[in-house]
């Protein structure tokens, strides 16, 4: 009899990962016809100064698949990255913000809204990668100060001297530095004064609970003192709450990205959205 039981458990199991293999399958070869199928674009989510004027926005890809509707970048990227399609998909996306930073050039508006794209461990360290950015900037006539990369601290357990030597060519051609999700990896103190870079974007964990605990609390405002030190500018992500942006511009934060501001629309909204302002 718990034979029998202990049987079916192992059966079930058996299923429930055969069904889990599938189900990624079935989402990776779909994942690499999305570019072509015209599945995928780019929402912008603006970034405000202390003053509530838009100075940024952040590009985040979105998958609207046929069956499975809105595929959240969380599920996708992670899928994108391990069969290597964030390659076509990343280099898809700089060239998209070039473009767009093109066509803002001459706006009166939107000439002063830099754009910043994620760029992920595995893009990164392609050997295409950094050719491939600054062919696309002189392409497009961007000014580089205008194109923000942001990266996450996970990059920096790849091989330090590749690291460093492309973030010094990026910042070289004008690009800027961003390190995202800042605080929740694993990144020792000592990188951040050898690391080239321009900016750290406080975790959205760390803004979430800010107000509700003290070492959160201590955390944001190390990260701000951080990065005043060091000449960094600082943003902070996923400020839902006027509570929040206070706490966050009393600390010495200037720059506020989050729901409270407004969420990630698709491109053409978002242009839309801050010629009404
Ligand atoms: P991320 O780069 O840290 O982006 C911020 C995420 O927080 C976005 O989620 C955004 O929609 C969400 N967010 C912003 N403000 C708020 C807020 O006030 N409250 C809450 N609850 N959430 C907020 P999203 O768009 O789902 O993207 C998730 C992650 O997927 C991104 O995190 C990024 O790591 C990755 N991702 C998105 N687009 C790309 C891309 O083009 N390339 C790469 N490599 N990764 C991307
Ligand atoms: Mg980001
Ligand atoms: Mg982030
Ligand atoms: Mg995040």
């Amino acid at each position: 009899q718990a034979k029998a039981a202990g049987r079916n458990t192992l059966r079930f199991f058996d299923q429930e990962m055969q069904r889990v293999a599938d189900e990624r399958i079935a989402l990776e070869s779909d994942l690499r016809q999305a570019l072509a199928l015209r599945q995928l674009s780019l929402h912008a989510q603006p970034q405000v100064d202390l003053d509530g004027r838009v100075i940024g926005a952040e590009l985040l890809m979105r998958w609207q698949h046929p069956t499975r509707g809105w595929v959240s970048p969380a599920v996708f990227i992670p899928v994108a990255e391990s069969t290597g399609a964030i390659l076509a998909l990343g280099r898809w996306v700089i060239d998209s913000a070039c473009h767009t930073l093109a066509q803002w050039r001459r706006d009166p508006v939107l000439s002063g809204v830099a754009l910043s794209v994620n760029v992920s461990v595995r893009q990164f360290s392609d050997p295409d990668f950094l050719p491939q950015v600054l062919a696309m900037l002189e392409r497009s006539q961007v000014a580089p100060g205008r194109l923000k990369v942001e990266i996450t601290e996970s990059l920096f357990a790849e091989d330090m001297a590749m690291v460093v030597d492309r973030m010094e060519a990026l910042r070289d051609a004008g690009v800027r530095l961003s390190i995202d999700d800042f605080g929740t990896g694993y990144s020792s103190l000592g990188y951040l004064s050898r690391m080239p870079m321009d900016e750290l974007k406080i975790d959205r964990s760390f803004v979430d609970q800010a107000l509700l605990s003290e070492s959160d609390a201590a955390i944001v405002q190390i990260i701000i003192a951080l990065a005043s030190n060091l000449g960094l500018a600082v943003v902070a992500e996923g400020v839902e709450t006027e509570v929040q942006r206070e706490f966050l511009a009393e600390r010495g934060c200037r720059v506020f990205q989050g729901y409270l501001f407004g969420r990630p629309v698709p491109l053409p909204a978002f242009e839309a959205w801050v010629r009404a302002r």
